[in-house]
């Protein structure tokens, strides 16, 4: 039996495991991937103490080699089924199944690609996959963003406040939210330019841009969650001031829970959720 199960190793994860580590908690720690910016080698420079920036990935693998330095178990599978038991939860991954008195939902979110031509050749030089961490070098700039649902006004929020010149593009999907945005739903083809991308190829023209942003879908890594029961509002899972969802026991962190999706905001809340399972725990043993 496990003190505290963390399903993610994220900035959101590592940071509750190593908090936890420090109040004397051992957790398991269980990730399957670097999550969102598994493969990002374009560099990061956002965030706190970085002297040069540093290749996405680079920084992720950092905060997991950091864990395992501090002796946190950390090991990577991925997780299939989460369960409520008698004493706390069972976790199942795809090769074994481990029981534990509270667990960390750190799993961030998953972000759809597309299977677009250019859409590999522009990534990082006119498009993005994230408004908040690249927007600010697209101010004032044509800007398109390329979404329909809650993810998409999302980002789209951030970006009419860099640009009076966003339009979004739905890509033959039916839009699910209000913007007040030009709303364009032809079918995108390709995108085209020379060293940096220059235009949008749909079914039905073409038409010229600075930038353009992916926001589509962010299909869930609630999925196990929701099967507990987890209140999950617009894709986010909800959880209390003390990081809790409404069930007793399952907290999350991170991009899971919405709010900014930035790595400063997940270490923050693993933290924090880290001080609330430290709690949690005491509490738990005083009664037993
Ligand atoms: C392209 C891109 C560029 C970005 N650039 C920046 C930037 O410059 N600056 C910045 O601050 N932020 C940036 N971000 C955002 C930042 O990466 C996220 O906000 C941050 O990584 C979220 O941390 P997290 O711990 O919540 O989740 P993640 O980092 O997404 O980690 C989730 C973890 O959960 C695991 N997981 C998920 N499902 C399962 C499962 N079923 N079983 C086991 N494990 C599971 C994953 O494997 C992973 O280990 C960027 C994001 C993207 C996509």
């Amino acid at each position: 039996m496990k003190k505290v199960i963390i399903i993610g190793y994220g900035p959101a994860g590592v940071t509750a495991a190593i908090y936890l580590k420090r109040t004397g908690i051992d957790s398991l720690v269980i990730g399957k991937d670097l999550g969102a910016l598994d493969g990002y080698s374009d560099l990061v420079e956002n965030y706190y103490g970085l002297q040069e920036p540093i290749e996405g990935n680079k920084l992720i693998q950092q905060g997991v080699d950091q864990a395992k330095k501090l002796g946190i178990q950390v090991i990577t599978d991925s997780v299939i089924s989460l369960k409520q038991s008698e004493m706390g939860f069972t976790v199942q991954t795809q090769h074994k199944t481990y029981e534990a008195l509270s667990v960390l939902l750190a799993t961030g979110k998953t972000r759809q690609t597309l299977n677009i031509s250019g859409f590999t050749k522009f990534r990082g030089k006119g498009i993005s996959m994230c408004a908040t961490c690249d927007g600010y070098f697209y101010r004032r700039k044509k800007l398109a963003i390329i979404g329909c649902g809650a993810y998409m006004q999302h980002e789209l929020e951030y970006l009419n406040r860099i640009s009076s010149d966003v339009t979004v593009f739905t890509h033959g999907n039916e839009l699910t939210c209000e913007v007040q945005n030009t709303v364009i739903k032809d079918i995108v083809l390709s995108f085209k330019g020379d060293e940096k991308i220059t235009h949008i190829v749909t079914d039905k023209g073409e038409y010229p841009i600075d930038g353009v942003f992916i926001a589509l879908g962010v299909p869930s890594s609630v999925d196990f969650a929701s099967q507990l029961g987890v209140i999950v509002e617009k894709n986010n899972i909800s959880v209390d001031e003390n990081y809790q969802t409404n069930i007793e026991g399952l907290f999350a962190a991170g991009d899971i829970i919405g709010g900014k999706l930035q790595i400063a905001k997940s270490v923050y809340d693993g933290m924090q959720a880290a001080d609330s399972i430290y709690s949690y725990l005491k509490n738990k043993s005083k009664k037993a």
